[in-house]
C-alpha cells in the first residue's frame, strides 16, 4: 500500500497558471486523497494577458469534463485557426500558420515533398490552398473538426482566443467546487526548513501560517518561491529572442471576427491581434534596446482596428527559464517557470504540459529525486524546442532595419542550424516525437519566412506527375467545396456559444 506523506498542497498565485494548476489536480489526482489550497492576493493582481491558445488545450478542457460552449460563453471565447504573420519575411508580405496539417497522407512521402515536385514542374496549388484551416480562416468560416479519418474535417484542427481574466475566474470555479480551499492574502514570507531548506510553509501578511508539502510557484514573473526563496537561478536567452518589453491595449472589435491571430511585424518587434467576442487584444513586443517606449506605444496605437478601451499598459521581460522547474518540494509553473514571448501563443500550454508532467510524477511518500530529474529534463525540452521554432522566425528575414539585421546574423542554436540546412537540401523535416510544432508548423513557418529547398526528394518521383498533380488539385477542390458550406465563424459564435456580455 502507498504511504502518502504528500499530502497537501499549497498553491501560491491565482493566474490562468494556479487556476490550471489548481484545475488540473482537482479533476486528476485520487479524490479525497489530497487538500489543495491555493494563495491569491487581488491586490496584487495578475498579469491580465495571455488570450491566444494552441490546439492541445481543448486536450486540458476535455480531462477537466469541461463543455466546450459553455466554456466559450463564460470565457468571451473565439475559434483559432492558425496565425497570419504580416511583413515578418519582408514588408508587404504574409504568410499563414495553420493547424492540422497540409493536405492528406498518399503514402509513406511527406505530403510536401509532392507539393513541391508539382510545384517544380510548373502546375500546382498554392500551398495555401493546401491548409483547409488556412482556407477557412480566409473566408472567416468555422466549423469543428471530425475525427473520421475520411472526412476532410479531420485535416484541420483548432484552438481559442479567450480573455485570461475570464478563464481563470471559469477555472476557479470550477476547482472550488470540486474542494480547493482559496485563501485571498498577500505572501510575505517562505519558511524554509532547516535541515534540507524544502519549504515548510508560507506566511501571509495576516500573519497566518499556510503549511504544505509540496509547494506550487504560480507567482508570475519575480518566481516568489523558486527564486526570491530558493534561489533557483536563470538561465538568460536574449540572446536569442532579444524582445524585452511588451504593452498590451484592449480595443473595441471592428468588423467581423477573424478565426485566427494575426501577427504584425514593426521595426524593432511586432504586434498581436486577438479577435474575442467582446474587444481585441492588441500588443506591441518590442526591443528595448532598438525602439523606446514612446515609439513602441505611438506604433501600437496607431495600428489598432478599433477605438482603444485602456492606457497601453508596459509588461518588461527577460526571455528564459529557470535553472530547475521543480527544485526541492518546489514546482514553478507558469511564469515563474519561464517565459518566451507569445509568438506562437505557447505559455499556456507549457503551463498545462507541466501540469500534466507533475501528475505524471506525482511524488507519493517523499520528494524522489529521479522523478524530479525527470520532469527538469522534459520540460527543459519542451523550453528548448518551443525556443527554437520562435528563434527561426526572427532569423530568416529579409527586412532592413537595424534590429532585423542583427536577428539576421545573430549566432542561433546548432539544432535549428541543422533543422534549417537539411531543410534547404531537400525539404527534408525530421520532426522529434515530443516536439510541440510538427512538420505543418515548421513549413509555414520555413516557407513563409522565405526558405525554398534545392530540390525536392527523389522519393516523390515514386507516382506519375498526373497522380500527383490529379491527387493535389482533389485536395484544393475540396477544401474549397468544404468551406463553402461552412458557416461564418460570427454566425457559428451567435448560434453555438455567444457570451452575454458579447
Ligand atoms: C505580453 C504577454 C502576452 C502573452 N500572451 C500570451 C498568449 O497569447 N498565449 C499564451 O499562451 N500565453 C501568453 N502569455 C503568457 C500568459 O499570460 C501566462 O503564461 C499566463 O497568464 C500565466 O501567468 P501566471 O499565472 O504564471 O502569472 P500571473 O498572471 O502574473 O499570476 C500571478 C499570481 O500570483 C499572485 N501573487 C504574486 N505574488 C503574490 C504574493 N506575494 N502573495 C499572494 N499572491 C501572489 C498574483 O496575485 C497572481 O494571482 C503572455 C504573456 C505576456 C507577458
Amino acid at each position: 500500500m502507498n504511504n502518502k506523506n504528500i499530502r497537501r498542497i499549497v498553491i501560491v498565485g491565482g493566474g490562468t497558471a494556479g487556476w490550471m494548476a489548481a484545475s488540473g489536480l482537482v479533476a486528476l489526482l485520487p479524490k479525497g486523497d489530497y487538500d489543495i489550497t491555493l494563495i491569491e492576493s487581488e491586490q496584487i493582481g495578475t498579469v491580465g494577458v495571455g488570450e491566444a491558445t494552441i490546439p492541445l488545450i481543448r486536450i486540458f478542457n476535455h480531462n477537466l469534463g469541461v463543455n466546450e460552449a459553455e466554456f466559450m460563453r463564460k470565457t468571451g471565447a473565439t475559434f483559432k485557426l492558425g496565425i497570419e504573420f504580416h511583413n515578418w519575411k519582408s514588408s508587404g508580405q504574409h504568410y499563414f500558420h495553420p493547424f492540422g496539417k497540409y493536405g492528406r497522407e498518399l503514402d509513406a512521402v511527406p505530403f510536401h515533398q509532392y507539393w513541391m515536385r508539382a510545384r517544380e514542374h510548373g502546375k500546382c496549388a498554392e500551398l495555401s490552398e493546401l491548409s483547409l484551416c488556412e482556407v477557412m480562416a480566409r473566408a472567416k468560416k468555422f466549423a469543428p473538426n471530425s475525427t473520421d479519418p475520411k472526412s476532410v474535417l479531420s485535416t484541420m484542427g483548432y484552438a481559442y482566443h479567450l480573455d485570461a481574466g475570464l478563464y481563470a475566474k471559469f477555472l476557479r470555479e470550477y476547482s472550488e467546487s470540486r474542494g480547493v480551499t482559496r485563501i485571498e492574502g498577500k505572501v510575505t514570507d517562505v519558511r524554509l526548513r532547516e535541515a534540507d531548506g524544502y519549504i515548510e510553509s508560507v506566511q501571509l501578511e495576516s500573519s497566518r501560517i499556510v503549511e504544505g508539502d509540496l509547494f506550487i510557484d504560480c507567482s508570475g514573473f519575480r518566481g516568489l518561491l523558486i527564486e526570491e526563496a530558493l534561489k533557483t537561478g536563470y538561465e538568460d536567452w536574449s540572446h536569442l529572442l532579444p524582445c524585452d518589453r511588451a504593452l498590451a491595449v484592449p480595443s473595441e472589435n471592428a468588423g467581423q471576427k477573424r478565426p485566427y491571430t494575426m501577427s504584425i511585424a514593426h521595426a524593432a518587434g511586432w504586434q498581436w491581434r486577438i479577435p474575442l467576442q467582446h474587444r481585441t487584444g492588441n500588443g506591441h513586443i518590442f526591443c528595448s534596446k532598438y525602439m523606446s517606449e514612446d515609439e513602441a506605444t505611438g506604433i501600437l496605437l496607431s495600428n489598432l482596428e478599433g477605438e482603444a478601451l485602456a492606457e497601453p499598459r508596459l509588461l518588461p521581460f527577460k526571455t528564459g527559464r529557470r535553472k530547475k522547474f521543480w527544485n526541492k518540494n518546489c514546482v514553478a509553473i507558469g511564469l515563474s517557470a519561464g517565459f518566451m514571448e507569445p509568438l506562437e501563443s505557447t505559455s499556456i500550454h507549457l503551463i498545462q504540459q507541466a501540469v500534466g508532467q507533475l501528475i505524471g510524477l506525482f511524488p507519493v511518500a517523499e520528494i524522489n529525486e529521479a522523478e524530479v530529474e525527470q520532469f527538469n529534463a522534459m520540460t527543459i525540452r519542451d523550453y528548448e524546442l518551443i525556443r527554437d521554432f520562435l528563434v527561426l522566425h526572427y532569423h530568416v528575414n529579409e527586412r532592413p532595419e537595424d534590429f532585423w539585421q542583427m536577428c539576421r546574423t545573430m549566432d542561433i542554436p546548432e539544432s535549428l542550424q541543422q533543422r534549417i540546412a537539411l531543410f534547404n537540401n531537400r525539404g527534408r523535416l525530421f520532426i522529434e516525437q515530443e516536439n510541440l510544432f510538427k512538420p505543418t508548423s515548421w513549413l509555414a513557418v520555413l516557407y513563409g519566412q522565405g526558405l525554398y529547398p534545392a530540390g525536392y526528394d527523389p522519393m516523390a518521383d515514386r507516382r506519375e506527375a498526373k497522380e500527383v498533380d490529379n491527387f493535389l488539385g482533389d485536395i484544393s477542390r475540396s477544401f474549397a467545396k468544404a468551406t463553402d458550406a461552412m458557416p461564418l465563424h460570427d454566425d457559428f459564435i451567435d448560434r453555438n456559444c455567444k457570451s452575454d456580455f458579447a
